[in-house]
């Protein structure tokens, strides 16, 4: 392709996008479409070093306004795209612009869901930008009691740095234990007696209720009639991708935008990447939602777009977290049941491998603190999903 390539959405699969097309040689005009006001940056450290103070969120960027320059891209900043018209190749601002393109590529990544009971009520953060976390940075600073909506990683890494600011945290989650609809039941117990340690508290299968005021939130309710008082609360439940703005394209939408193994929608000049789109392998399909596989999506739809042959990214789950100065890896997953066989150290001494196989196959794997481990369980992970009959 020579012609406009329009990207959707200025977050890191943006960014990865236009360096690939640029390092693979791709020389037509490149327009990036932003919604917030800030050039691209990095959203681990939101619920991370951010909240511990570090930084103002300069150092986060994705790439430098010279890198910009080079890729000479340009950049429309502050501007939602508000709709899609594919047989048209046109894409709508919200100003009003109308922008042409030859191939378009859909990476407006996802937002917080929210929860109804905390509707209208101050107080409440959800996490997803910049301006999110330094506000919620300010509101750590008066040491609130936080009540903390959902044990995910965003979660749990926002627990570790509260707790470590000196607030008292109870984390509200609905599952049996923290991380438990990934990691399952027992990895999830050992992750939870973590942060007890740490003077986390938690409140488990406790679906929330209703959260009560007036004016700011003072106290959670749970269904179980549990209760906790608040200063502030912060809710990670989950993402839902940013494809309304496509809800009239007659694209195919399911968990984000519908796309084949490389990125391709169902109309054959738009693309999807990252945690805006899922990708569809037979009748499975599966959304991204983490940081690596946005970065590999990214790179493959470029290779796509400029006609480099390329193979699907993984599709292995991997993620990583940060919490109390430790790092916590986790690739493929933990059916019902799993066996776990520790590789690496101990859970009593926080510093572990434990592979977990199903049938007598490896398929997933979780360590904290233990990188190496990690790196040669996930060669062996490889090897078994690579034989036949396992996934
Ligand atoms: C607080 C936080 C911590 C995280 N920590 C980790 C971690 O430790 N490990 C890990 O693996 N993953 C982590 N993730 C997930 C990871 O950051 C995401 O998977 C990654 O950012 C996805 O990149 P993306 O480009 O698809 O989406 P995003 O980074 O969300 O970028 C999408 C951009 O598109 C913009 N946009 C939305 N709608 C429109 C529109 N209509 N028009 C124009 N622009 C639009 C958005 O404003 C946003 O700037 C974390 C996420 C968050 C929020």
């Amino acid at each position: 392709v020579t012609g406009p390539l329009v990207i959707v959405g200025a977050g890191l699969a943006a960014v990865r996008v236009v360096s690939t097309c640029r390092d693979l040689g791709y020389t037509g005009p490149i327009t990036v479409v932003g919604e917030e006001a800030e050039l691209p940056y990095d959203r681990p450290p939101l619920s991370k070093g951010m909240l511990l103070g570090e930084g103002s969120g300069e150092e986060i960027r994705l790439a430098t306004e010279s890198d910009w320059q080079a890729w000479d891209v340009e950049l429309l900043l502050g501007q939602p795209a508000v709709s899609l018209d594919p047989g048209a190749r046109r894409v709508r601002l919200d100003d009003g612009t109308e922008l042409g393109y030859e191939r378009l590529v859909v990476a407006t990544g996802a937002a917080p869901v929210e929860l109804a009971a905390f509707a209208d009520l101050d107080r409440v953060v959800y996490l997803r930008d910049l301006e999110d976390s330094l506000r919620l940075r300010e509101a750590l600073a008066e040491r609130p009691r936080l009540g903390i909506v959902g044990g995910g990683f965003i979660g749990l890494e926002i627990a570790a740095a509260a707790t470590e600011l000196g607030c008292p945290v109870t984390v509200i989650e609905a599952a049996a234990e923290p991380l438990g609809p990934i990691l399952g039941e027992e990895l999830g117990g050992v992750i939870r007696a973590w942060h007890e340690e740490h003077g986390v508290e938690f409140l488990l299968g406790a679906p929330v209720a209703s959260a009560s005021g007036p004016g700011r939130v003072e106290r959670i309710e749970t269904a179980a009639g549990a209760g906790i008082d608040v200063d502030l609360a912060v809710v990670g439940v989950g993402a839902r991708p940013n494809v309304g703005w496509l809800a009239d394209s007659g694209l195919e939408l399911h968990r984000g935008l519908s796309c084949d193994p490389r990125g391709r929608s169902s109309d054959p000049n738009v693309f999807g990447v990252g945690d805006a789109a899922c990708r569809h392998f037979g009748e499975e399909c599966v959304p991204s939602g983490h940081w690596t596989g946005a970065g590999e999506q990214a790179r493959v739809v470029a290779a796509t777009i400029v006609g480099e042959p390329t193979e699907p990214a993984p599709v292995d789950g991997y993620f990583w977290s940060d919490q109390y100065g430790k790092r916590m890896q986790f690739r493929g997953r933990v059916p019902a049941g799993a066996e776990l066989h520790l590789l690496d150290g101990s859970y009593a001494e926080r510093r572990f491998a434990v592979r977990c196989a199903s049938a007598g196959e490896p398929c997933g794997l979780l360590s904290l603190d233990s990188p190496r481990e990690f790196i040669r369980g996930s060669i062996e992970l490889r090897r078994a999903a690579l034989a036949p009959g396992v996934r």
